[in-house]
């Protein structure tokens, strides 16, 4: 039982709470757009969280409060749970997890009162959503007294954001945050999906700038980019593009339009930069992961075009610096933050350099976050 939460939750509901559960932020190390296109991906979970706190109410009612919103959405428990709007939005990641059990085939808690507590930023590109709905996905299980094997709650969790949120995200943010170890990368191969974890050697780093400049469009941007790429495996005659190896795209570049061309170019080599970011993992070369990861980003900003000025801008200060192995944009792009991988001699100092440039050029300062690694969602 996490001893602070469970204060805040007695002040707010005037008991404490039956369960607590933490669910980590976590970070994309590499594999950009590759999860829809049935590929890999590396992420890390990290030292940021959401911990959420219930317990069980006998009047039929649910009652959800988070110490970043002000008062309470109230309802009546019911297996199909009505989407909130506005200001109750935030509701709807446990409210989804709540209306997933019930497709999942799992019985919903009869009444409850939540609490959401969080150090990690939303809306950063560090996946709040899926830490929220994970650590209320583990809360409800033990609340109910269920058990769920831990790739049915990130499938469960996923379903939750697609289908009741409404976004449509790939297996990344939910298996990286469900799956984490401390330490380790978690690769996943989305085609299963199945998840497996990788070691990373001590003295590593993760520093995360967030630019917080979004492209107006981003959503549609992004379902643009999801459509060309099934285009362009319709034209290589595949139903997704992990199925293409390299050089079976190169010889059937010519007849292939530019942009889907481009777009398979991407998904492809990223693929592979993705498998062998893990070889140079194990084989201990940190310099070259650090070049795929920078090479990563050059692949997004000249093919998949979903970099913007201020994401190249920060990418090409750091990818050269002392200690940092390497640098590239974090998460679906077209906007978000940069993730540096460096050395534990990259120090404050040394951010605070890029900061000072960047402000110069765009005239606002990205927030920067030093990140670990953390272990993935758990009950308390
Ligand atoms: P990201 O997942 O990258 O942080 P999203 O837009 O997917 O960004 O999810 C952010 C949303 O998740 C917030 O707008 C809010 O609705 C919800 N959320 C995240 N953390 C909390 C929290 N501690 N309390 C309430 N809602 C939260
Ligand atoms: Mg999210």
């Amino acid at each position: 039982m996490n001893a602070l939460l469970a204060e805040n939750f007695r002040s707010r509901f005037g008991r404490g709470p039956l369960v607590t559960a933490h669910a980590p932020g976590r970070i994309e190390f590499i594999g950009n757009h590759t999860d829809y296109n049935g590929g890999t991906v590396l992420g890390a979970s990290i030292d940021r969280r959401v911990q959420v706190a219930v317990a069980p109410r006998n009047d039929g009612r649910w009652r959800f409060a988070s110490e970043a919103k002000p008062g309470f959405v109230e309802m009546t428990a019911s297996a199909q749970p009505a989407r909130r709007a506005d200001a109750e939005s935030w509701a709807n990641y446990p409210l989804g997890v709540l209306s997933a059990f019930r497709e999942f085939g799992l019985r919903t808690p009869g009444g409850l009162d939540f609490l959401a507590a969080s150090d990690l930023p939303a809306g950063a590109g560090l996946s709040s959503s899926a830490a929220l709905e994970l650590a209320s996905a583990l809360a409800f299980l033990e609340l109910s007294g269920q058990q769920a094997a831990r790739d049915t709650v990130v499938k469960l969790c996923r379903h939750a954001e697609n289908h009741f949120v409404g976004v449509p995200c790939g297996i990344l943010d939910q298996g990286v945050s469900g799956f984490g170890k401390k330490d380790h990368l978690v690769f996943i191969d989305c085609a299963g999906p199945s998840f497996a974890a990788v070691p990373l050697p001590e003295g590593v780093r993760f520093w995360i700038f967030n630019t917080h400049v979004k492209h107006a469009l981003v959503d549609g941007l992004y379902a643009a980019r999801h459509r060309e790429c099934m285009e362009a495996a319709e034209f290589l005659g595949v139903s997704l593009l992990a199925e293409i190896a390299p050089a079976t795209l190169a010889a059937a570049q010519a007849g292939l339009p530019e942009i889907p061309f481009r777009r398979a170019r991407h998904v492809v080599d990223e693929i592979a930069r993705v498998n062998a970011t893990v070889a140079a993992l194990r084989a201990g070369d940190l310099d070259e992961v650090g070049r795929r990861l920078t090479a990563s980003h050059r692949s997004s900003r000249d093919l998949f075009e979903n970099s913007t000025p201020e994401l190249d801008f920060l990418v090409d200060r750091l990818a050269g610096a002392e200690n940092v192995y390497g640098a590239r944009l974090t998460g679906g792009g077209f906007g978000g933050a940069v993730m540096a991988f460096t050395h534990a001699g990259y120090a404050a100092a040394d951010a605070e350099r890029v900061v000072e440039a960047y402000a110069e050029k765009f005239g606002n300062r990205p927030d920067v976050l030093p990140v670990r690694t953390a272990d993935g969602a758990a009950l308390d």
